[in-house]
């Protein structure tokens, strides 16, 4: 069986980042990576510093390149299985292939639950969006309807107000919204329509048109702000016994400053274990995970030698 010093799980921005401080430091590194990172539906990345408005994917493969130029080497697939512990070395099955590994990096990123609201899917990413910061500029002035869904979209239609004064909100889950969130919607001057929405419509062309709502009506629309539900992929970490912290937009891997989860040799960076984490943020978890990784080599070899001594 082949063994890399780290095997880095998920090749997204958090990934490839490890991945490329650890080749940079002349380790061996396997990134197993399944391809469907979560902005996959979207056409550009912003807030990505030097690259504004890249493509999703196309950043991805210039990363691919820069760790497969380090020597890390990058297979395709799922990983379904990861057993073992620091102790005893960890044991890793993807495609029916089996690698054993020092360390692991999880960055296997989340899921996005979005409500079960027909055409929601094929607006996401798109005209659909949940981040002002990753979609509100290409949005600004026009007409927005915010979903009401839970918490989260208060305050999504507080950040999209700064965008467009044409905002609507249609109080979609009807526990959405107590006194205080309908006073903050009041006082930005936001109409609310208490209705649930049954479905995206759009035109001839394909473009967003409307949403229906239950009573019928038709809501013309040119954005939609939705707020998912966000849960690390998190199922090979939960085999190794970990657990999963609560955060009130959904669940993830709780790691420490360098990325170390509660479990020895298992890191985790990116949207695994910060919801809230953008692409450069993924990446820079990425980074300092891979860098935690290779100190903690350095000092065991280090004591290996000295105790040889
Ligand atoms: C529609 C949309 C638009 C966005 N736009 C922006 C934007 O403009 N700017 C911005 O900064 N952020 C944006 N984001 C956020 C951005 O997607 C995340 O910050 C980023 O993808 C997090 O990187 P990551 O590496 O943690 O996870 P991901 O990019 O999701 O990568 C995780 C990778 O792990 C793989 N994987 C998962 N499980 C396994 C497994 N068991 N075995 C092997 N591989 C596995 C996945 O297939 C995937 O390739 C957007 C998000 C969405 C949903």
């Amino acid at each position: 069986m082949e063994h890399f010093e780290t095997i880095v799980i998920g090749g997204g921005s958090a990934g490839l980042a490890a991945a490329i401080a650890l080749g940079r430091s002349r380790r061996t590194v396997l990134v197993i990576d399944e391809g469907q990172p979560r902005n996959e539906a979207a056409q550009h990345a912003h807030n990505v510093l030097g690259n504004e408005g890249i493509n999703p994917l196309e950043l991805l493969s210039r990363g691919r390149q820069e760790a497969i130029s380090y020597g890390v080497q990058i297979i395709e697939g799922a990983v379904d299985r990861l057993t073992g512990s620091l102790d005893t070395g960890f044991r890793v099955t993807a495609s029916g292939q089996s690698f054993s590994a020092g360390r692991i990096v999880l960055a296997t990123g989340l899921v996005d639950d979005l409500p079960a609201i027909p055409g929601l899917d094929r607006a996401w990413g798109d005209t659909a969006a949940h981040c002002a910061y990753c979609h509100g500029w290409e949005v600004r002035d026009q007409e927005i309807l915010v979903l009401g869904l839970g918490p989260m979209s208060t305050h999504q239609a507080m950040m999209f107000s700064q965008l467009s004064p044409n905002i609507t909100f249609i109080n979609h889950n009807p526990s959405a919204l107590n006194d205080e969130n309908r006073a903050t919607l009041a006082a930005l001057g936001i109409p609310v329509i208490e209705q649930s929405v049954q479905e995206i419509e759009f035109d001839a062309q394909g473009d967003l048109d409307s949403v229906k709502l239950a009573d019928g009506r038709n809501v013309s629309a040119q954005a939609l702000v939705v707020a998912s539900k966000m849960n690390a992929q998190a199922s090979l970490y939960l085999s190794l016994g970990g657990q999963l912290a609560e955060h009130p937009l959904g669940t993830f891997i709780q790691v420490d400053d360098m990325g170390a989860t509660a479990l020895p040799g298992v890191y985790a960076a990116g949207n695994a274990s910060n919801l809230g984490a953008m692409v450069m943020a993924a990446a820079a978890s990425g980074t300092i995970a891979g860098a935690a990784i290779n100190a903690d080599l350095l000092g065991k070899q280090l004591a290996k030698v000295q105790a040889q001594a």
